[in-house]
């Protein structure tokens, strides 16, 4: 049984999120788009821990659905930014945690408000070392499962530029043995990651970190998994521990916010934006005179110990199709008639990641959104890169 899932998403109770996020609109989005398997998001907020409880049914253990849209199934998720300090210096970092029930959610609650507040925000903070964290929650329940999160990214992933760790193991301690998978996060994909050796024996997932349940945001990125038979918590978790991952489904990295260095426009007087390939020597910004943001290939090259080779087969690269449909026809992610569009498709195709695998139903569609969506299979776009907290811009290559 094939199942494409999305283990990292936000509540309207996560800074920065939309205010129309429910489990309701999570469930139907997700239906329409050709997810299978959700997060719920947040579930250690209070106010959206209840909202969980009483709105979701048990499926079978550990699987939660809404009774409107019974498709949908939905694990219990949440993301934490971990804060300690190392030789006076602070580490910030962010983890995925998914977690087996609602009863272990409540002993993972009163042992981490001990350590922050989980009242404030979706995505709460906790004071603690990674491996305390790591090695006081596997005490709680050995299938709660902790994923680092968009490793590469330079503020809050475990890699990337500001926690500035020499390697993976000597950032989680003895915690490295209880974690089996990363996620790579939009700047990252398989082909990078697999540079360093030390992530040799990790799965590689892939989610959205979606902040809203628009559909160029919720599934942007996803992984494809096989589960035999029956579906439970524990199978979702085993296929991510035993590596039983089909595909991900990737954004090209350089469409992400964090690939290159740079500094955004907004950060200068002129608004003039500036990005560059990874520069080993530290040069600083042009404009501000200040240090540049290290993206996420920075870091690969600092870190990278092999040449590895990647089935090309265990990943794909995909753009959100409402956002394609949104570039062709020179408008936003929220015109009407762009919105109308993508539902046909979606309704015709069965969702969204069956037209990247080759479904191909158009009837209706313009030969000019048609045009697009072959080249992204065919992988004729690029884009000007991604840095400091600005995605890439999509742009296609021009054939004959
Ligand atoms: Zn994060
Ligand atoms: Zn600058």
């Amino acid at each position: 049984m094939e199942k494409i899932i999305d283990l990292h998403i936000h509540s309207r109770f996560s800074g920065g999120t939309s205010k129309r996020i429910n489990i309701f609109n999570i469930a139907l989005n997700s239906k329409i788009k050709g997810l299978d398997i959700v997060g719920t998001g947040d579930c250690l907020h209070p106010s959206w821990f209840e909202e969980l409880k009483s709105e979701l049914e048990e499926f079978d253990n550990g699987i939660y659905y809404h009774p409107k849209i019974p498709e949908i199934k939905f694990i219990l998720q949440t993301e934490i930014e971990l804060i300690w300090k190392i030789r006076g210096e602070f580490k910030r970092v962010h983890f995925i945690i998914l977690i087996p029930n609602f009863q272990v959610l409540n002993e993972v609650y009163q042992f981490l408000s001990t350590h922050g507040t989980l009242k404030e925000d979706g995505r709460p903070k906790i004071y603690l070392s990674v491996e305390n964290f790591i090695l006081e929650i596997k005490k709680i329940d050995s299938l709660i499962e902790i994923i680092p999160a968009h490793i590469f990214t330079p503020y809050f992933g475990i890699l990337g530029a500001h926690c500035n760790f020499k390697s993976f193991k000597e950032a989680l301690g003895e915690g490295r043995k209880h974690i089996y998978a990363v996620e790579s996060g939009l700047s990252a994909d398989p082909t990078l990651i697999r540079n360093l050796s030390e992530l040799d024996d990790l799965t590689i997932i892939s989610n959205s970190d979606a902040h809203s349940v628009n559909f160029h945001r919720l599934g942007r990125e996803a992984t494809k998994i096989d589960i035999s038979n029956n579906l439970n918590y524990q199978k979702i978790i085993n296929s991510i521990r035993f590596n039983k991952i089909i595909k991900t489904y990737e954004f090209k990295p350089s469409g992400g916010k964090y690939y290159y260095d740079g500094h955004r426009g907004e950060r200068h007087e002129n608004g003039i934006d500036y990005f560059c390939s990874p520069r080993r020597n530290n040069i600083d910004c042009p404009y501000c005179g200040k240090k540049l943001t290290k993206g996420v290939l920075f870091r690969i090259y600092e870190l990278k110990d092999q040449e590895a080779a990647v089935n090309a087969d265990r990943f794909q690269y995909i753009i959100p199709l409402l956002q394609l449909i949104a570039t062709v026809n020179r408008s936003s992610e929220y015109n009407k008639k762009n919105l109308e569009m993508y539902r046909t498709i979606m309704e015709n195709n069965q969702g969204e990641y069956n037209v990247w695998e080759g479904s191909s139903n158009f009837d209706g569609i313009p030969s000019k959104i048609i045009d697009a969506i072959n080249k992204i299979r065919d992988g004729k776009y690029y884009y000007i890169p991604g840095h400091d907290n600005f995605y890439g811009s999509l742009c296609f290559e021009h054939v004959e």
